[in-house]
């Protein structure tokens, strides 16, 4: 039986998504040969790379408006560091919501200034600061838009006065947003894009060249996007499957139609959260992730009783992050509505119960 997944990332692919990548490893398009065993400059290849960038900026919106897509690797933790090389001269102003936050600052601090414009680590980042002032004579600004081991989301995000780069690893693809607010996206792929293996960057190309520092190769943006995302040898079956997870919610409608099912799901999960007194949600209601769902039990004597209806309704990967404890409800855009449902019964049937 397959079970309701609610994992954190990696995380739930659509079936049809994992039926096309595991044909695609025994034999590509019926080319004889495994998608895993040809070679990245092959036309079969580059033509997959070129669609995947492209389906990019379409779903986001940005095509024409001097965006690059890139796959590269080292997931968003490599982006941490990346950032910072590529745009990073005297000083940077960084929102801190979080560990993932708070590692991209760590990762930057290493090659120059950093200054925390806000942070809510004083309530162990269960909302998002607002009302900061971002300086207009710094380098850049970073956010992360979803917190996914709180559970938290940025509703909005500030008029910044300079570049702005979002960690959207979370949460990319997942709302509409005007993504041309942004000087660079990045994104592991793990989540709402495709296996691990391949990070997504979206950059603004005329935000770059303007840092003094050689960047050795790897880690400079601009020869990546001379060498059309293939620098070295991209993760291929990442990428693949990552392509086509994009023509999937293509196919459904895209990030307008996504968004949709996704305000559904976490309504009816919050809702339960707030009306079931058993259970209490972690994070500040107005700065609540549709993504994750983070909550507690508050009488710790139904665990047991819980946990165990939870695998009996075959419901997996609801374990919260060890920093936080309780529970977390991941709802990508793969999640369907019925394993919501399947969640909240269950829920609703211990306080029966109880
Ligand atoms: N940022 C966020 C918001 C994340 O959730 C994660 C991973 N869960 C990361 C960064 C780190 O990503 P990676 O493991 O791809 O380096």
């Amino acid at each position: 039986m397959k079970k309701h997944n609610f994992s954190a990332g990696p995380s739930i692919l659509p079936q049809e998504v994992l039926l096309k990548a595991s044909e695609a490893v025994i034999d590509y398009n019926n080319t004889g040969l495994s998608l895993i065993e040809i070679s990245h400059r092959s036309k079969d290849f580059v033509d997959i790379m070129e669609k995947a960038r492209a389906l990019v900026l379409e779903l986001l919106g940005l095509e024409g408006k001097g965006y690059k897509a890139l796959f590269l690797q080292g997931g968003a933790s490599t982006q941490f560091l990346m950032v910072a090389m590529n745009l990073l001269e005297k000083r940077a102003g960084y929102l801190n919501t979080g560990a993932w936050s708070e590692k991209a600052i760590k990762e930057a601090q290493m090659l120059d200034d950093i200054y925390q414009v806000a942070s809510s680590k004083d309530a162990n980042f269960n909302y998002i600061p607002k009302g900061y002032t971002i300086p207009e004579d710094y380098d850049y600004f970073h956010c992360t838009s979803n917190n996914t081991i709180v559970g938290t989301q940025l509703k909005s995000f500030p008029n910044s006065p300079i570049p702005m780069v979002c960690d959207m690893s979370s949460d990319i693809f997942s709302r509409q947003l005007d993504f041309s607010q942004f000087g660079i996206i990045y994104a592991g792929a793990q989540k709402n894009m495709g296996p691990a293996g391949t990070t997504l960057v979206v950059v603004k190309e005329d935000i770059l060249g303007k840092v003094s520092r050689k960047i050795p190769s790897i880690m400079d943006y601009k020869k990546h996007i001379g060498s059309g995302s293939m620098l070295n040898t991209p993760p291929v079956f990442a990428v693949y499957t990552s392509m086509l997870t994009l023509e999937w919610l293509k196919g459904l409608g895209g990030i307008a139609a996504v968004e949709e099912e996704n305000e559904k799901k976490a309504r009816l999960m919050y809702s339960e959260i707030d009306l079931n007194p058993l259970f209490k949600g972690f994070a500040a209601k107005e700065d609540r992730s549709y993504m994750n769902a983070t909550f507690t039990l508050e009488n710790e004597n139904l665990k047991e009783t819980f946990e165990s209806m939870l695998k009996e309704a075959g419901i997996s990967g609801v374990n919260g992050h060890r920093s936080v404890g309780g529970y977390r409800a991941s709802m990508y855009n793969a999640l369907p509505i019925d394993s919501v449902k399947a969640l909240v019964e269950v829920m609703s049937e211990l306080e029966s119960k109880a």
